[in-house]
């Protein structure tokens, strides 16, 4: 046993509210510069959709992530003999048009406008070319199901459904969309690390983000193609890729990143998680249906005392073993089992988790009466309006019974909750859906209190990481010190 830390999130979609304060709050940090005007570290798609870049979850066309290759992996969008062939231009690479050409507007013209009998405009100019445009793209351009012909049907996931359903989830009646928040995954099986010729992308051992050293990069952009995700961009102006940092200052000085400070919907949970990464490669070439309990299995328990040991034996300070043993990822993730990874056949081990969001509830309206369409309070998983086959396709590897899981037992806990608040529906049927459920009324409650009444602390288990401390995790630092004097992480050389 291997035993690693990592930094892991989970984001509860029933939460969000689509408000974007996340984005702007890491566009305002990170991506105001020159060369990153189109970069969205975190961004925000409307499900069904096509999201941003366009079409990012259709790997034929962006070939990110790994494939099988007989008993081993590799990486879909390169390889050794494939490098040279695509070293100037690499046809999988995603270009301007499939983000979208970022704007600003003329506020001089509007600002200073003489006085006269028109109002004055901005008009739209193009921040690559300074010429007037007609935006016909951006970050977040199918928002709310704007534009559903051309963008929510054209969803990849979509295929994964019959005709006949597909077309039912977009009969006005059932038309229902839910919120995808994303940033980099930082995953336990990186294809942006290992596409990069350069070496200049890295795992930071003792928390798991993945880094870009810029000193390093030359500009090749494997890890934009070999990111499934696409979280990777390129920045046109220093002629460097750049990615999420997971904002590691922040978190180095106990803060939350800024997309998850800054959250309105309180979706985000932020913890520890230990894993035993001897098993990261057997894990991933697993058949698609064994991903999802594969990764779980990946993450070790951190109250038994085997992996305590283990993890003591790599050098894993005490502190954060206690706080993975207070993580409330491990919570969601392993023990109630109810957040589950994105698009898990990418192979990449992504270490961001999604609580799947609920339907709403199917109703008639009859005689100004709502009435739930099959009789009973909540309507029956099976019968969601975003079919579980949808879901399966974005979480789950196809694999249904693990969203039916998760979902079941969130229905479970609405009952329970509302026999105990409103008293509406009775102790008995609430018992029973628990019980259906895999459930306990405890358990409910712990999942009740971690998803409604959370506070920072609870949300936000960051365990101690500056940068001093995070080499008392790997070292000795009396030994660090007198092998590489104060102030460098790796010894000094001659010629360097
Ligand atoms: S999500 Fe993409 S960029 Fe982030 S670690 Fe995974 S492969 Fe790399
Ligand atoms: S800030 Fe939170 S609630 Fe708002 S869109 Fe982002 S993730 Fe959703």
């Amino acid at each position: 046993m291997n035993v690693r830390s990592q930094i892991s999130m989970v984001f509860h979609l029933d939460k969000c509210i689509g408000c974007h304060t996340c984005s702007i709050a890491c566009k305002n940090v990170w991506t105001d510069r020159k060369g990153t005007e189109y970069m969205w570290w975190n961004n925000v798609e409307t499900k069904p959709g096509t999201g941003y870049p366009t079409k990012w979850e259709d790997q034929e066309q962006y070939r990110g992530g790994w494939e099988k290759h007989g008993d081993t992996l590799r990486l879909k969008s390169t390889g050794k003999a494939r490098i040279v062939p695509n070293i100037f231009h690499n046809p999988s690479q995603p270009s301007m048009d499939d983000y979208y050409e970022p704007w600003t507007y003329k506020y001089d013209e509007l600002f200073n406008a003489p006085e006269g009998s028109d109002q004055p405009t901005a008009r739209p100019i193009s921040m690559v070319t300074g010429e007037p445009i007609n935006v016909e793209a951006g970050p977040n351009w199918d928002d709310d199901l704007g534009g559903s012909p051309v963008y929510a049907e054209n969803d990849p996931n979509l295929d994964a459904l019959p005709e006949d359903m597909r077309k039912q989830m977009f009969a006005i009646e059932r038309l229902v969309f839910f919120y995808f928040p994303r940033i980099c995954n930082h995953c336990l099986n990186p294809g942006c690390v290992a596409a990069c010729p350069s070496g200049a992308l890295y795992k930071r051992g003792e928390d798991g983000i993945v880094l870009i050293d810029q000193k390093r990069c030359r500009g090749w952009r494997a890890c934009v193609a070999a990111c499934p995700y696409k979280k990777t961009f390129y920045n046109w102006n220093t002629g460097k890729s750049e990615k999420c940092i997971l904002c590691y200052p922040r978190l180095e000085t106990g803060q939350a990143p800024a997309c998850f400070h800054s959250c309105v919907g309180r979706i985000r949970y932020l913890g520890v998680l230990l894993y035993d990464a001897d098993r990261i490669t057997e894990v991933a070439a697993l058949p698609d249906d064994e991903l999802v309990e594969g990764q779980r299995s990946l993450i070790l328990d951190p109250h038994d005392p085997v992996v305590i040991e283990a993890a003591r034996k790599n050098n894993i300070h005490d502190s954060v073993i206690e706080y993975a043993q207070k993580s409330p990822v491990y919570r969601f993730v392993k023990e109630w089992k109810i957040a589950l990874p994105p698009h898990i056949e990418y192979r990449t081990l992504p270490m961001l988790f999604y609580v799947p969001p609920l339907s709403p509830v199917m109703a008639n309206l009859d005689e100004n009466v709502v009435s739930s369409v099959d009789g009973s309070f909540f309507h029956d998983i099976e019968n969601s309006r975003v079919p579980l086959k949808y879901l399966a396709k974005l979480f789950g590897a196809g694999h249904e019974g693990k969203l039916l899981y998760a979902l079941k037992k969130m229905k479970a806990i609405r009952m329970h909750r509302r026999a105990v608040t409103v008293g509406d529906i009775t102790a008995d049927a609430a018992e029973r859906a628990l019980k259906e459920a895999d459930c306990t009324a405890e358990e409910a409650e712990a999942i009740y209190k971690l998803t409604s009444l959370c506070t920072f602390d609870d949300r936000f288990v960051i365990p101690p990481m500056h940068r001093e401390e995070a080499i008392e995790m790997m070292e000795d630092v009396g030994q660090h010190k007198s092998s590489v004097g104060f102030g460098f992480v790796s010894g000094p050389e001659r010629g360097l």
